[in-house]
């Protein structure tokens, strides 16, 4: 199997563990190559993201282990940076200032017309109040979350997109079979076509798959996927140093069972589209 993961937390963000665990687990695991990519600071306080104090202590402790494992793995500094407004997302210029090997792209929060912040990514039943309690309007919500998704796939400057669609998980929670309504079908749509007109890198984030039998996107995009010759890298999102695999190998099938012959792999500093094994 192809043995990489670009998509990973620790103790710097939200993940539940140090993050040389996440690197032995790895290599345990037999990984050829491991990325971590805590989520980058935002410009207000949050629980879940590196704070911008910290950036030079994660950037360094990741030096250090880079040069610890050498001999056993590649590592790969990396930031999972939100799309937020036109001043912070992937592109700005501090985070492209940022010594990192690579940037992944997302979208966790969306701005409501009433200019208040929703986070898409929470537990399902969470989501439901919180949507109750500061607008409502499901479809607009889902509207706004394609909006900055294909602006941030506009603007640009990442590696790869994480997890698109993702807001499909809850947005079917509050609303069975919203996702497979003609206008948000035509929104994924659009934004997997903006996706392979740019000829970006998309992940298949497999999080989710041992618990809810789920990716981001879901399987049932893969064929369209590969109909637009997207390219894909699946990861796992791991917030627990057991989970550095968890879902990947299944994904990997997946995507091999409808023609899907590559996925891509960083290695030698360089994104390669590798066979699935
Ligand atoms: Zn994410
Ligand atoms: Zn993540």
């Amino acid at each position: 199997m192809n043995l990489t993961n670009y998509h990973s937390h620790c103790s710097f963000c939200d993940g539940k563990a140090p993050m040389e665990d996440f690197v032995r687990s790895a290599i345990a695991a037999g990984f050829t190559a491991y990325g971590v990519s805590s989520h980058a600071p935002l410009p207000f306080f949050s629980k879940w993201t590196l704070e911008k104090d910290c950036l030079s202590a994660y950037l360094s402790e990741l030096e250090f282990l880079k040069s610890k494992y050498a001999d056993q793995i590649e590592l790969y500094t990396g930031l999972e940076i939100d799309y937020l407004t036109e001043e912070h997302n992937p592109s700005s210029p501090f985070f492209q200032k940022l010594p990192l090997d690579y940037r992944i792209g997302s979208v966790h929060m969306v701005y409501t017309d009433e200019g208040k912040l929703l986070d898409i990514d929470l537990d399902s039943e969470d989501f439901k109040e919180k949507l109750n309690e500061c607008h409502g309007d499901l479809k607009q919500i889902v509207k706004l979350y394609f909006e900055a998704s294909m602006r941030m796939v506009e603007l640009g400057g990442f590696d790869f997109i994480a997890h698109p669609d993702k807001i499909a998980l809850n947005a079917s929670y509050c609303e069975a079979g919203i996702d497979e309504k003609s206008w948000y079908k035509k929104m994924r749509e659009d934004l997997l076509a903006l996706i392979a007109e740019k000829e970006l890198i998309m992940e298949i984030n497999t999080k989710a798959f041992s618990a809810k039998s789920r990716f981001f996107p879901a399987q049932k995009h893969f064929a369209l996927i590969k109909e637009m010759g997207i390219r894909v890298v699946v990861n796992s999102d791991a917030h627990y140093p057991e989970f550095v695999n968890s879902g990947r190998a299944e994904a990997l099938q997946a995507l091999k069972a409808i023609g899907v012959q590559t996925v891509c792999e960083l290695h030698g500093g360089k994104w390669q589209e590798l066979a699935i094994y």
